[in-house]
Parts: structure tokens; C-alpha cells; sequence
């Protein structure tokens, strides 16, 4: 069957495993205008439906034949490169896609310039993929590597036995990844032994909460000065934070990135400004776009709905979703607060925190609770949140869990535990 012609300003969803002709096809798209949306291929046809009813492709690329053929038959249009359309996780509703549309060349040149002097991607790179390539970072950090002329290693969907066969063959120097494939690496290493990680100069995460003593452990295993966190989403990246200034700052994800300015609402909402080439809109969803932006003195400033705090030197502190947010009698409470408090009772493998809907106090304090071997009885968690929580933050009940919920991005479905 032919493919009909792309034309610029066109968009391809993607509908097609990763691989290296696949990031190669995305960069090639950009620079001839045409906008790639990389979508999970796994989606079911419902969901598909759904999610591209909103962001109306010219055309659905569902096999590797058929994204080679469309990558062949591009326009040479050497256009400056863009951003793809990232679709976010759909963790708070019906995936939105990210749209910057075409980029002026100057524009163009400071994202590049931008990316390449964050990561330093360079021809000696091995970036090692972990994570699904329709997500924004793993797709960037592919990308920005082999920009750069380096090379990408995708050892297929995560598992990690072969994650740890990849680094002790390829000898990766950065990878991206999301707290989650920290855990289940570190669990395989504790079994099967660590391996030879001296190969890494770049080992960033983000995307979800990473524990405290994942993140100690993270430290330590990895080449000094090698290890990064950041705080973005797929409209952007708003801070990066290095290991020494977290371990001087615990529980902080860093501060702004260069170019960016930070600032809390008194709710605690935060709204970050950026640079004219990070710009974008939801596509085909204004009153989305009208909510996610605001004039500021410093600027047009986005929020996603993220809450934080600032301390006097910038460094923000996430306190979670305004979504997950729980509104108890009047009082708010933050789950990753309660979280991070139950998740230091010993014996506690895992925890989230939401709310259920009441007929008194409006939503009430739940928790669902991993225990490992020999964990405390619901009696003792609940004396153990008496002691370290305020009444209103104690949870009123408990579920407990073998494993909690959670999307590919390593965030904890919360909606669906309040549901159950
Ligand atoms: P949707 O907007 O459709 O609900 P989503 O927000 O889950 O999807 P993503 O863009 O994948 O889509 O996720 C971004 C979110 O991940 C951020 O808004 C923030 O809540 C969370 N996050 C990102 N980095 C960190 C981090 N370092 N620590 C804690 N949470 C993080």
C-alpha cells in the first residue's frame, strides 16, 4: 500500500517498539518538519482511539517495515530540529500531547546548545536505554547521544538481568532511568552480585520520588559525581540536582536549570518560566493550555500541577500532585509527606498514601502498605503514625498490598487504589 506524502508540519504517530532506527527516523522527521508523536505500542485499540482522536495524525506507523519505508520517503527539507510531540503518562486523565511546533533556527540551535552542555553527550557516549522510548527523557537522552555521534544500547523491555548482561558487555557511560529500575537492580544485585558500574559518567533519574535510602545507595555505587536527579515532565525540565547537592540538601530535586526561574504559589503550586524555544501548547486542548500558563513579571510561566517549597538558596522540595492532594476536615494533606514518614517504619517495603471519599470529613487518609518479612501489624504501623504524624495526616485505614500499582514511569496509580 502507498504512504501517502508527509508534508512539514505534518504528524506521524508512532506506534513501534524502540530501536536505533527508531530514534534515527524521529530525527530525521524533525528535520524535515514532520512532527512524531511516539506513543506506547502496547496501548489497547480503545485506548489508542482515545488518545489519538485528540492529536489527529496524518498517519499511524504501526510496524518497523513501515516506519523504514516512511523515513525513506521523507522531504529533505533540512529544517531546523524540533521536539517531537511527547504525549505525558495520562497519571492524571487522558495523555496530553506537547506541542512546540516548528522551531525559529535560533531557537532551534539554543535547544540543541542547551541539551548539549546539560548532559555533555559526546562521540565516546554509550547511552544504555532503560525505559519505554515513547517517554520524554529516555527519547532526549537517545536522541542527544546520537546527535552527538555516540551510540545507543536498548537491551529491550526492562528486565534487570538484562540490563546488568548490557553494562557488563557495552560498557555504557550514561543511562536514564526512573527510581523503580533503580530498585529491582539493586534487588538482582543483591542476589547476583553488582557489576563493574566504573563505565558511567552520567546516571540520571527522575520522574517519580526516589526513596531515601535508594537514593544513599545510588551514591554509592556508582562513579563519584556521576549520579543526577531532576524534576521535569513532558513539557519540560525544570531543575537538575547533583549527588553533593542533594546529600547536602536531602529530599531536594535541585534548583532551576539555567535560563528558568522557580516560583510557589501559597498553596504551594509551582510555576516555572522558561525560554522561548520551550515553549508549548497542549495539542488540540486551548483551555488545557490556558490553565498550565500565567504572566509573570519574569515571564510567561507553566505549571503542571505539581506543589513545593523553595528555600532561601532556590532549591525546591517536592510535596507531591495538587491532584493526590487530600483534603481531610478542611486540612490538607500531602501523601509523599505521610509516605515518606510510614515508608521509615521498619519492615515497610512500599507505601502510598490517597484519599477516599467521606461522608464526614469530605476525602479521608488511606495508605496501602508492602511489607517485607516480619513487617508491622496494622496495630503497630497505626502506633507508629500516632507518634510521628498529626492526627488528620494518620491514615484511617490500611490496605495491605504484594505490590503496589504503578504506571511504567514508576509512579504509584493512585486513582486506582482509591477505587479499589
Ligand atoms: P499526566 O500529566 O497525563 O497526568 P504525568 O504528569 O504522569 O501525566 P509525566 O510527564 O511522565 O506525565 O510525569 C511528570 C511528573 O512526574 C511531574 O509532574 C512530577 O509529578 C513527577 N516527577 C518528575 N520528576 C520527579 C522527581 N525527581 N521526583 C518526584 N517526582 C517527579
Amino acid at each position: 500500500m502507498d504512504e501517502p506524502t508527509l508534508r512539514p508540519g505534518d504528524r506521524v504517530a508512532l506506534l513501534v517498539p524502540g530501536s536505533h532506527a527508531y530514534v534515527d527516523a524521529v530525527l530525521r522527521m524533525l528535520t524535515a518538519g514532520v512532527f512524531p508523536i511516539p506513543l506506547d505500542p502496547r496501548l489497547t485499540p480503545g485506548e489508542q482511539e482515545r488518545i489519538l482522536a485528540g492529536l489527529e495524525p496524518a498517519l499511524v506507523v504501526r510496524s518497523e517495515a513501515a516506519l523504514a519505508e516512511v523515513a525513506a520517503g521523507l522531504p529533505e527539507a533540512g529544517l531546523p530540529l524540533g521536539r517531537p510531540v511527547h504525549c505525558t503518562s495520562g497519571t492524571t486523565g487522558v495523555p496530553k500531547g506537547v506541542f512546540s511546533g516548528l522551531l525559529s533556527p535560533a531557537d532551534a540551535a539554543s535547544l540543541l546548545a542547551e541539551e548539549r552542555d546539560l548532559w555533555a553527550f559526546s562521540p565516546g557516549d554509550v547511552n544504555l536505554v532503560l525505559s519505554p522510548l515513547y517517554h520524554s527523557a529516555p527519547l532526549r537522552f537517545a536522541m542527544g547521544t546520537l546527535l552527538a555521534g555516540g551510540r545507543i544500547v536498548i537491551p529491550g523491555p526492562f528486565d534487570p538481568a538484562a540490563a546488568t548482561a548490557a553494562i557488563e558487555r557495552e560498557r555504557p557511560t550514561t543511562m536514564f532511568c526512573v527510581p523503580t529500575h533503580l530498585q529491582r537492580l539493586f534487588a538482582h544485585w543483591d542476589e547476583h552480585g553488582v557489576p563493574d558500574l566504573s563505565c558511567f559518567r552520567l546516571v540520571a533519574h527522575a520522574g517519580a520520588p526516589c526513596p531515601t535510602d535508594l537514593k544513599h545507595r545510588l551514591i554509592a555505587a556508582f562513579p563519584p559525581g556521576s549520579t543526577w536527579e531532576f524534576y521535569g515532565s513532558t513539557e519540560g525540565q525544570f531543575t537538575a540536582c547533583r549527588s553533593e547537592e542533594w546529600l547536602a540538601r536531602p529530599g531536594t530535586v535541585g534548583r532551576a536549570r539555567p535560563g528558568r526561574t522557580l516560583s510557589t504559589d501559597p498553596d504551594g503550586t509551582i510555576w516555572c518560566t522558561v525560554p522561548p524555544f520551550a515553549r508549548f501548547t497542549y495539542l488540540n486542548a486551548p483551555e488545557k493550555t490556558a490553565a498550565a500558563w500565567r504572566a509573570t513579571p519574569a515571564g510567561p510561566a507553566f505549571s503542571v500541577g505539581d506543589l513545593g517549597r523553595l528555600d532561601d538558596d532556590g532549591y525546591l522540595y517536592l510535596d507531591g500532585r495538587r491532584e493526590d492532594l487530600v483534603i481531610t476536615g478542611g486540612v490538607n494533606v500531602y501523601p509523599t509527606e505521610v509516605e515518606q514518614v510510614l515508608g521509615g517504619c521498619p519492615g515497610v517495603a512500599d507505601v502510598a498514601v490517597y484519599g477516599v471519599d467521606d461522608p464526614q470529613w469530605g476525602q479521608r487518609v488511606c495508605a496501602a502498605v508492602v511489607l517485607a518479612p516480619g513487617g508491622p501489624s496494622e496495630e503497630a504501623l497505626r502506633a507508629f503514625a500516632r507518634e510521628q504524624l498529626a492526627p488528620p495526616k494518620r491514615p484511617k485505614e490500611y490496605a495491605f498490598l504484594d505490590e503496589l500499582p504503578r504506571t511504567l514511569t514508576g509512579k504509584v496509580r493512585r486513582t486506582e487504589l482509591a477505587a479499589r
